[in-house]
């Protein structure tokens, strides 16, 4: 049996933990101080196909990782609460966009199966599915059948008691003695850093420096019976906008932001809170800063190049990391860890179409300096 140590409980700790168990009479624990965790304060939206992104290797992953859900939802016997097949609206201000987009669509389409189907919808056609919008403030959108929202918290929740592995909810060290690697004192044969936006923490006390920096991200969440709005009404994606996130009978969220001079900082932000609302009160009519009930804060990894990226560590085949996920990481982060898994299963796995090498994301300490 061997004896797996998982640092981090969020998206990439929880499915990790999920396939180890699920695939192998693995023993795995779980170590987890969930303060500031981008996986539960995240917007969920998984729909990453009509992004402006070029990256190749993350257009890849996260269309890999779309494809990955479905299948997760039988695995885990996920519920709704914990990822919704709603659809997504993506939406552009006039014609020519709009043209632009649908014929963005029409190729991802090609491969890309987890978008199922798109259908152009007209103006009025989105205020007849989405009346809580101002009428005709869109020229229209593309609306993804097979889009869907996550609840981050629900998701790991559910992955870890499925799992049925050990959770400790402490913080984690990790130390280099001799040939071992100890995770809190403990020995184990497999180790994986799942530690988000504090992965450099970890790295540094095996002697490196992790090119990964904080983000701080902020959404709102808001609630009124006056609000024509149902749990299965598509997310909005508008164009210059924060994104609209229906959640349930009367209940949406605004967001997100991404804030880059904020280090770990998780305090609500007045300002940012104005600004959401605003954004959402240029599209909707009669919202008002009474309806906001939540502030989500949380802290998300980001690296120079805004690509995720995850293996083994140089000359510590035992040790993985995962971090860098940024701002799609619910979408990336299963397929990042069942991958992971696979690896740590004993599979031959390619990474390289989905990754550049964790070493590019690393430098030694100087331990003379
Ligand atoms: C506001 C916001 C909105 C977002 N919206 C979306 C979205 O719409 N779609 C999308 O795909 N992605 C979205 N994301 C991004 C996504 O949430 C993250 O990229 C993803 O959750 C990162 O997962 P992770 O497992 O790498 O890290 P995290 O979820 O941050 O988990 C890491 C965990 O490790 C723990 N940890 C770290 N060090 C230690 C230690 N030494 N000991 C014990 N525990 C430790 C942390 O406390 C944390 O609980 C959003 C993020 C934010 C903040």
């Amino acid at each position: 049996m061997t004896k797996i140590a998982i640092i981090g409980g969020g998206i990439v700790g929880a499915t990790a933990a999920f396939y180890l168990v699920q695939t192998k009479d693995n023993q795995v624990t779980v170590f987890d101080e969930p303060h500031g965790q981008a996986t539960r304060a995240a917007a969920g939206i998984i729909s990453p196909w009509l992004s402006k992104r070029r990256n190749q290797k993350w257009y890849r992953l996260a269309n890999a990782g779309t494809q990955l859900y479905p299948q997760l939802v039988i695995d885990a016997q996920l519920d709704q609460r914990a990822y919704h097949e709603v659809g997504t609206l993506i939406t552009r201000k006039t014609d020519v966009k709009l043209d632009e987009l649908w014929q963005l669509a029409q190729a991802r389409l090609q491969s890309a199966p987890q978008m199922k189907n798109i259908v152009r919808w007209s103006p009025q056609k989105i205020n007849a599915e989405l009346p809580f919008f101002k009428p005709d403030i869109f020229a229209g959108g593309v609306f993804v059948t097979g889009g869907a929202r996550v609840d981050g918290k629900q998701l790991v929740n559910q992955l870890l008691r499925h799992a049925n592995v050990q959770l400790v909810k402490q913080h984690a060290q990790i130390k280099r003695q001799q040939t071992q690697i100890l995770v809190n004192q403990q020995p184990f044969d497999q180790i994986i850093i799942a530690g988000g936006a504090r992965a450099p923490e970890l790295v540094q006390q095996l002697g490196f420096n992790l090119l990964v920096r904080p983000q701080k991200g902020q959404l709102i969440e808001l609630a009124d019976n006056d609000l024509a709005i149902t749990g299965n009404m598509p997310v909005v994606m508008p164009e210059g906008e924060r994104d609209i996130i229906p959640v349930g009978k009367h209940q949406l969220m605004i967001g997100a932001t991404h804030e880059n001079d904020q280090g770990f900082d998780l305090t609500a932000s007045t300002q940012v809170i104005n600004d959401l609302l605003k954004s959402g009160q240029s599209v909707i009519t009669g919202l008002t800063e009474s309806m906001i009930t939540n502030v989500r804060v949380g802290t998300r990894a980001y690296t120079d190049d805004f690509a995720p990226f995850f293996g083994q560590l140089p000359a510590l085949k035992n040790v993985w990391i995962a971090s860098g996920l940024g701002s799609s990481g619910l979408t990336t982060g299963p397929i990042i860890a069942k991958l992971m898994a696979q690896s740590i299963n004993g599979e031959n796995v390619d990474l390289t179409p989905f990754t550049l090498p964790v070493t590019n994301y690393l430098s030694s300490i100087d331990r003379k300096a």
